[in-house]
């Protein structure tokens, strides 16, 4: 069955045929590494992972490479505003790349428990300088570049077609909104190499052959995608908000330097929004990091589950009743699953259909809601082998990755001090000292546990959730 994606670059659905039989070659926007990423950018990162889960399903092996931004991105997308982690290092008062591994760690611990698979690379921008500056040479020699007093920039009006991505109508974009003209001669074009301004000692600078500085924000996907994926490759994945600014550039800087088509398929994932429908960032805040959520009782796979509920090209609006409805149903899919385990039923149901189904769904330029209800009609059917219907529901996580092989009863490990409470509590009951036996109780419950009198059976201690 073919697999069909929406393709930015054409506004169409389209087949998806790899370059190399077999092989797919995806690059995806990564990080910058200054602040948390909230759960709107990783909902990019979900979006991602979908894909490629979707690609392997299909009998793909999967290149993926992820940058790292630790340098060069400014304060806004165009060239505007300072460093971001240059601002991060002062107002932490740390260094620059102990604040690029520290949020590092915080994200791909939260990839882990949202269950995402890792790339093959991780390409970090500053130990990719060299590969920049040849690219950045390569254009200069091409005659695409020129020099202002604070930068190397590329002349957009010398590529043709350089809005072809976003469908940018250039002359009606206001200059100043995009990006203030200055010395640029359009307003479309942006800096490939920054200067250091001389004014303050920047923490990350390197000499070039145009003089001390930093690579803009914008070539670092270029030349850590061309190294790693080739001059052309298949699929490049980011943020809706990518599109006009940071990919429109990428894709002209990379074919100005090649001379050849740099992807073949963009692929972009809708924001998530807050409950007014704004688009928020990380500089504007508003939105949760993964400990937030966990601090109030969800886990990852509850938010993996939100977005697997909203196709990845609509905005989705985020909410705690959203995520209420989520953990709920997911909380419903995992015992479910934990009574299919202890149960041994025989059924008639073929298996074929409904894998062809989800195989259908999910073909379908990732139709991740419909996919679910695939799934949980398979786990709702009575008439069907049990194994049978759990290797499947195996299969289908395979692209859900909603953890299915790993839901099982959890074993509680009660601690010895609870023990003997209870213990203490059993005989102060005996003696008929129910006061004491409440005051027991009590403390049993601040410990996290409920005594449950069952009768005959004795009295047994259940974790609070
Ligand atoms: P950044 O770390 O700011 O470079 O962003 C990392 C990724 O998150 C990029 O692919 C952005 O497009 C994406 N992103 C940022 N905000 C949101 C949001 N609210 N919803 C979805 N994706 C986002
Ligand atoms: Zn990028």
């Amino acid at each position: 069955m073919d697999l069909v994606l929406y393709n930015t670059l054409t506004r169409k659905k389209e087949e998806f045929k790899p370059l190399k039989k077999g092989k797919v070659g995806m690059y995806s926007c990564g990080p910058t590494v200054y602040w948390y990423q909230h759960i709107g950018n990783l909902r990019a990162y979900l979006f991602s992972d979908i894909l490629k889960r979707v690609l392997i399903y299909n009998g793909f092996k999967v290149n993926q490479i992820i940058n790292v931004t630790d340098v060069g991105h400014l304060t806004s997308d165009a060239d505007e505003g300072e460093d971001k982690m240059e601002i991060a290092a002062l107002k932490e008062g740390k260094n620059a790349k102990d604040i690029a591994n520290y949020y590092f760690k915080i994200f791909k611990e939260d990839f882990k428990k949202l269950n995402i698979l890792e790339p093959s690379t991780w390409a970090w921008a500053t130990e990719h300088i060299d590969e920049q500056i040849e690219l950045i040479k390569k254009l200069e020699k091409k005659g695409f570049t020129y020099k202002t007093e604070d930068g190397i920039y590329f002349d957009s009006s010398k590529f043709k077609n350089y809005g072809k991505l976003a469908l940018l109508n250039i002359d009606g974009l206001e200059s100043g909104k995009r990006i203030a003209v200055g010395e640029k001669k359009n307003k479309t074009d942006f800096a490939l190499w920054k200067f250091s301004s001389g004014k303050e000692k920047r923490q990350q600078e390197w000499s070039s052959p145009w003089g001390v500085g930093f690579p803009g924000w914008h070539i670092e996907c270029s030349a850590m995608s061309i190294k790693y994926l080739g001059e052309h490759f298949d699929i490049h994945t980011g943020g809706e908000d990518h599109v006009p600014i940071h990919h429109t550039n990428e894709l002209a800087q990379s074919e100005g330097a090649t001379g050849k088509k740099f992807v073949n398929y963009w692929l972009h994932g809708a924001f998530l929004v807050d409950s007014d429908g704004k688009k928020v960032s990380k500089s504007t805040g508003g939105l949760y990091t993964i400990s937030e959520l966990e601090e109030k009782g969800y886990s990852a796979y509850h938010y993996r589950y939100l977005c697997l509920q909203t196709s990845y090209r609509k905005q989705l609006q985020f909410s705690l009743e959203a995520l209420d409805a989520s953990k709920n149903a997911y909380e419903k899919i995992k015992n479910k699953i934990i009574r299919l385990r202890k149960e041994n039923n025989h059924g008639n149901t073929d298996v074929e259909h409904h894998k062809k189904q989800f195989l259908e769904a999910i073909n379908n330029d990732l139709n991740m809601p419909q996919a679910l209800e695939v799934f949980w009609e398979v786990m709702e059917e009575t008439d069907m082998n049990t194994r049978t219907r759990l290797a499947l529901l195996e299969d289908f996580d395979r692209v859900l990755g909603i953890g299915v092989k790993d839901m099982k009863e959890e074993k509680v490990v009660i601690p010895k001090d609870v023990t003997l409470l209870l213990v203490a509590r059993q005989e102060a009951r005996k003696k008929k000292m129910f006061a004491e036996a409440d005051i027991l109780r009590q403390r049993i419950k601040e410990r996290g546990f409920v005594i449950e009198d069952l009768g005959e059976d004795g009295p047994y201690l259940r974790k609070i959730d």
